[in-house]
């Protein structure tokens, strides 16, 4: 192949030896010889979001830390400090022109939200700074307290930039960017670390920032919060950590369709095998095709309801109360709330591992998988050792291989050291011991922590068919709506109050839990005519109010 495009490609797209070649002149920035080359810029828009998407190691750090000044584009000529004109050369007649004359020149103010926020706790600059007083400082009162309200901060102003958890941590930086003035402004991954309401809240107030004279891009992994940030989406694809190349700006609806199909029509070019597609008959079909193929075996199963008590467990000064639940045999069910509400303790009381109050209530005896939501591998040797010794039958199995351990490409970590993993290798290390292990139910604690987009359509694809083939029991923690939807035939919807009481419903049909989900967050959602992707409505939009007023929250036509 051109080394380009996938394998099997059906489009036959790209002519193999064409497409390098234009490519060749297109190299924005290269880190040094035979590293990382990053091909074209996203084009920003004056009174637009533009939001950037792609799996990891693509390029999209590197773009926004371009556009924002801060890594000077060297085209690949591996020189720094560049002349100005020859950069102006390479911009000279492109859509960027205006802007990188403007940002050579300096007369662009532009912020940016980094990806990695340690380094905010980390930098001398906020050492023994209090949250509330650095705020007020860089803004003025109504916009601070138009933050204040958006993000929560009640009960952190008061506190030390160190000391903030990962969340709060978010929140700051992402305010600490809001409330100046800037040309433009650049979030990278702003969604991490929070839960869905406070992903929801953060992408309120990231849109509320924009005028018709400044401009905003955005870098995000939930697909569900990029599409209802951007009015343009440029897709990143490549190869991780070897070249990353730019599309032209699409609209939303059109660009978050090109990146779940895997193929962008306008340059013909196929970048992942298989389209993500959401068709609710997806499972329908499947469980047909199942029957027919199982009947020789089907007297043999016979069907199990997992059924649990009502619960109520108290920690510390945090109470959980759960209503009792059914959920049958070969069915997925998605918890959904925001953290701190008590989904990964009774995730812990189902599997056992925490005992409800009151001692003497008896769940079904099953046999259980689960996976934590922290993981903290002790174990010393490799991801090969690992698997000899835990899921020995199972990890040779060419079903499951074909079926898990090929898809997440497990195949290049086994001879790595557990303890030298990444987070995202760790994760789907921990959802391969989770799937391989003979059980009556799954229990999934927040499988898509750390993975990239690309990975988190592939997991929840896995998932899916795994548990699906296997005629198995999940339920799944899960805060990216998209990949929530996709899963879940039901919903146990959690609300309460974050850290003192959370309250959750039995487990219920998708589009009623779903609904009652939305509705405490007060959005709504319609499907995608294209692909039945989930989309948020824009707020105040006539489609929002319609939906709301006649209490269809999620509307799945
Ligand atoms: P993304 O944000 O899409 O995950 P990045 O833009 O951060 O990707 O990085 C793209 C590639 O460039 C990665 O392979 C990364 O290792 C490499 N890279 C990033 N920064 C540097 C640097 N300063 N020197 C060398 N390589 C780098
Ligand atoms: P979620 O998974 O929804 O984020 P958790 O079930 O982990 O929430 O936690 C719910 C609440 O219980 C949180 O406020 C948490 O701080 C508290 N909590 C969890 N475990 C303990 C514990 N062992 N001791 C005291 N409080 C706990
Ligand atoms: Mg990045
Ligand atoms: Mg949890």
């Amino acid at each position: 192949g051109c080394g380009l495009c996938i394998k099997h490609c059906p489009f036959q797209a790209i002519k193999i030896s064409n497409f390098p070649k234009v490519l060749q002149n297109q190299v924005t920035h290269r880190y040094g010889a035979n590293t990382f080359k990053l091909h074209r810029l996203p084009l920003p828009r004056l009174g637009e979001v533009l939001g950037l998407v792609g799996s990891n190691g693509i390029g999209k750090s590197t773009a926004l830390k371009i556009l924002a000044g801060k890594l000077q584009p060297n085209l690949g000529k591996q020189e720094y400090g560049m002349a100005r004109e020859e950069i102006m050369r390479f911009f000279r007649g492109s859509e960027l022109e205006n802007y990188m004359t403007k940002l050579l020149d300096k007369k662009l103010k532009a912020l940016i939200k980094v990806q990695n926020i340690e380094l905010i706790a980390n930098d001398p600059k906020f050492d023994k700074v209090l949250v509330g007083k650095r705020l007020r400082t860089m803004g003025e009162g109504i916009r601070y307290g138009k933050i204040y309200r958006a993000l929560d901060f009640q009960g952190i102003t008061d506190r030390e930039i160190q000391s903030l958890s990962g969340g709060e941590l978010q929140r700051f930086a992402i305010a600490y960017t809001c409330i100046q003035n800037a040309d433009i402004y650049l979030f990278d991954e702003p969604s991490s670390f929070l839960d869905i309401k406070q992903r929801l809240k953060a992408a309120k107030l990231i849109r509320s920032l924009l005028r018709a004279y400044n401009q905003v891009i955005v870098v995000e992994h939930d697909l569900q919060i990029l599409d209802y940030l951007s009015d343009c989406i440029c897709v990143l694809y490549g190869k991780s950590g070897t070249y990353g190349v730019v599309t032209m700006p699409y609209y939303v609806q059109e660009g978050i369709n090109i990146f779940l199909a895997g193929y962008i029509p306008t340059e013909n070019m196929r970048f992942r095998d298989d389209e993500f597609t959401f068709k609710v008959t997806d499972k329908d079909e499947q469980k047909e095709k199942d029957k027919i193929t199982d009947q020789g075996q089907e007297h043999m199963r016979k069907t199990i309801n997992y059924d649990y008590p009502a619960m109520e467990k108290t920690l510390d000064t945090f109470k959980l109360t759960a209503r009792p639940g059914q959920i049958q045999q070969g069915e997925i069910v998605v918890m959904l709330g925001q953290n701190g509400i008590g989904k990964t303790t009774l995730i812990k009381l189902l599997a056992g591992a925490l005992k409800p109050d009151d001692l003497t209530i008896e769940l079904p005896r099953l046999n259980i998988s689960y996976k934590p939501q922290t993981l903290a591998p002790k174990f010393e040797g490799t991801v090969r050792d690992l698997f000899c010794l835990k899921i020995h039958d199972t990890w040779q199995d060419l079903t499951f291989k074909t079926e898990v351990l090929i898809p997440l490409e497990i195949e290049s970590l086994l001879d790595n050291y557990v303890q030298t993993l990444s987070g995202g290798e760790l994760q789907k290390i921990a959802m391969v011991l989770a799937l391989a292990k003979p059980c009556d139910i799954y229990l999934i604690d927040e499988p898509s922590a750390y993975l990239d987009i690309e990975q988190r359509i592939r997991l929840s694809k896995v998932m899916k068919s795994w548990i699906i083939k296997s005629n198995r029991t999940a339920i799944i923690v899960e805060h990216d709506f998209i990949m929530a939807s996709y899963l879940a035939d039901k919903v146990i919807a959690f609300h309460g109050m974050p850290g003192e009481f959370g309250y959750c419903r039995s487990p219920e049909g998708l589009i009623s839990g779903m609904n009652k989900f939305l509705q405490l967050m007060d959005i709504s959602i319609r499907r995608d005519s294209a692909n039945f992707r989930p989309r948020i409505n824009k707020r105040y939009s006539n489609q929002d109010f319609e939906q709301k007023s006649a209490g269809n929250y999620f509307l799945m036509e």
